[in-house]
């Protein structure tokens, strides 16, 4: 959460940082702010709101070539400008992205050193503390400074007297780095890289980068000079832009055709030229066979919609290995004391690779001993160094706050997992594998029929933006898909709704369903759709206005519903890819209608970096 940004280089800093920042302002936007070096001194900006309301303050005369820039997603301190980033204590000027758990003890100490903040945040706390240690030397006063801090953070420091100059540290909270012709920049994500260069590096934890217009050095608290590891971005600036669409959203719900072949492709393979056989095959991963031998449980654990791609995950391992899986909020699963071993496969899920529960959870699993798996987007993420192994979605830059195509290739990972490993364990046949990997590999033109109900969808959702509160239901791979489809309207439509297993509903919460209340329902599944129809009908006896998503060959009586959605011929097992976008469309034109910020939802960000 929260966006930052450092340049220093041979073009006017206000524009680059601005420019990043508006890149960056899915991560946060409550608030704003730039510090540069101009004539000598640190002049700062800030205002409340996004990034375009700083960009009209900017005054056309600051002339700048060093700067720091930030785009808040408030933690400690309410959404103002003097809690607003950049913050300024003596010599040191910050920005933050984490949180300093024990900043009120700091604060107590400061305090009776006669020093007082002026924000209620903890990041000016830590530039209070920073600017006590500094006499001169920047490195020795950020090691001992960062020595008192507990909690996450990523910190872009410059100190009045040292010009044309950023220090960065972090812990927790990510923070990546680039050399071009233009300067050297840091940020927390590499779309802010993408206009300077391909190839970047990522700041190892509690090491300090010394940016200046030519070089980024870097070295350890000891004072060593380390080299970090290059890596390159393989997708260039248009991925990160909008395209002509409306909103990123809308993008990226029409990428997933492409980005699922990107999760996809790469992965299936032949076992010889000869053979009919198209199997999984994780060799350029780097996802060693042992992973998954003498593994008796499964662990998936990860947050929000990651973890709704686990509860997908979970019905598909279970059915084709027949171990034990279970699914586990991280935020919850670190503090339970869980019981793992050797023989557990962890598996962690997150689009950015830095989500703090699910890597505080993965640093818990690799403790006890488990081996770690992880389904990651971003390239070099923390959650990805840090797991034993590592399937990256490729599904490419996600800007929108609601996750959308991400989500579906965390799906496809899972196939292929759950696939790969019946084959390796022997627990399905050869040919029973490559029937289910080309099977997978067909889903790509479904998704794409799928898209093409969009004008559908948009008119269903019409009888959605007066509701007050709605639910969905579903069972088996359905109920899993309601979790889903249930958090993606709440956050973008900000209308109450719940996800029900279609057979829980009628202890206790039918008392909510009345006349007119919307309810979703997910018809896709033969094993349990007489079941799911008997549900249908108890609704719509009480009222419901009911959507039902279906497939084609299903029989349900027209007078149980009042709109269908109906999903191109699909073997149910793969039905949730589709059935996942039409459900993305109705919370996208259900949030469209209603006149809302589509792809900055209120209270929220992307890439959940606090826990
Ligand atoms: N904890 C800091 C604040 O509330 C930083 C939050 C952030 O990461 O945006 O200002």
């Amino acid at each position: 959460m929260c966006g930052i940004i450092g340049f220093a280089g041979y073009k006017n800093a206000p524009e680059a940082l601005l420019n990043g920042l508006s890149e960056l302002e899915y991560r946060g936007y409550d608030s704003a702010g730039i510090a540069c070096f101009s004539d000598g001194v640190i002049k700062v900006l800030k205002s409340v709101g996004k990034v375009s309301n700083l960009r009209k303050e900017l005054p056309p005369d600051l002339l700048s070539f060093c700067g720091i820039g930030h785009t808040r997603w408030a933690t400690h301190g309410g959404v103002s400008k003097v809690n607003a980033h950049p913050h300024t204590f003596g010599c040191v000027t910050l920005i933050h992205n984490g949180i300093i758990e024990n900043y009120h003890e700091l604060e107590l100490i400061l305090k009776q050193q006669g020093k007082f903040p002026i924000s209620q945040t903890d990041s000016e706390i830590a530039a209070m503390l920073i600017d006590s240690f500094y006499q001169g030397n920047a490195y020795t006063a950020i090691r001992d400074a960062v020595l008192q801090f507990s909690g996450s953070y990523a910190f872009c420091i410059m100190f009045s007297d040292q010009p044309e100059t950023i220090y960065c540290i972090r812990k927790g909270s990510p923070l990546v780095c680039c050399c071009s012709e233009q300067g050297s920049i840091v940020a927390s994500d590499m779309v802010a890289l993408l206009r300077y260069s391909k190839d970047y590096f990522v700041l190892p934890e509690l090491q300090i980068a010394k940016v200046t217009r030519n070089s980024i050095l870097v070295t350890d608290l000891e004072g060593q000079e380390c080299t970090p590891k290059l890596l390159s971005i393989t997708w260039d600036l248009s991925s990160a832009q909008k395209n002509g669409f409306k909103h990123y959203m809308l993008k990226e719900i029409y990428e997933q055709p492409e980005s699922l072949r990107r999760t996809i492709m790469p992965r299936l393979r032949k076992t010889d030229d000869d053979s009919v056989l198209l199997l999984p095959d994780f060799t350029e991963d780097n996802i060693p066979d042992s992973l998954f031998s003498n593994i008796n449980r499964i662990i998936i654990t990860a947050c929000g919609t990651a973890m709704h791609a686990g509860l997908i995950g979970r019905i598909l391992l279970e059915r084709l290995l027949r171990i034990p899986v279970s699914v586990e909020i991280a935020s919850e699963f670190r503090y339970e004391n869980p019981i793992l071993d050797k023989y557990t496969l962890v598996i962690t899920v997150s689009q950015s690779g830095e989500t703090a529960d699910t890597l505080a959870a993965l640093r818990l699993a690799k403790n006890l001993g488990a081996k770690t798996l992880s389904i990651v987007n971003v390239k070099g993420s923390s959650i990805a160094r840090e797991s034993n192994a590592v399937f990256y979605t490729h599904a490419g830059p996600e800007i929108a706050v609601a996750s959308t195509k991400a989500y579906t290739s965390q799906l496809a990972a899972f196939y292929l997992i759950a696939f790969r490993f019946a084959y390796l364990t022997k627990l399905q046949t050869d040919t029973q594998c490559s029937l289910l990997s080309s099977k997978l590999f067909h889903i790509i033109p479904d998704v794409e029929q799928v898209l093409m109900l969009a004008d559908k969808v948009k008119k269903i959702s019409r009888n959605l933006i007066s509701a007050t509160d709605l639910f969905f239901i579903g069972r088996g791979l359905d109920y899993a898909l309601s979790c889903e489809g249930s958090i993606k309207l709440k956050e973008i439509t900000y209308i109450h709704s719940e996800a029900y297993a279609a057979g829980e509903l009628k202890h206790g919460t039918l008392s909510l369903v009345t006349e007119g209340v919307p309810v979703i329902a997910l018809a896709t599944q033969p094993d349990v759709f007489s079941k799911m129809i008997s549900n249908i009908k108890e609704v719509r006896a009480r009222g419901a206005f009911v959507i039902c998503i279906t497939t084609q060959d299903a029989v349900i009586d027209p007078t149980l519903y009042d709109q269908k959605l109906i999903l191109p011929p699909i073997d149910p097992l793969f039905a949730p890819f589709c059935t996942a976008i039409l459900l993305q469309l109705l919370a996208y034109y259900t949030s469209l209608l209603r006149g809302l910020d589509v792809d900055q939802p209120r209270n929220l960000a992307k890439s959940v970096t606090v826990e």
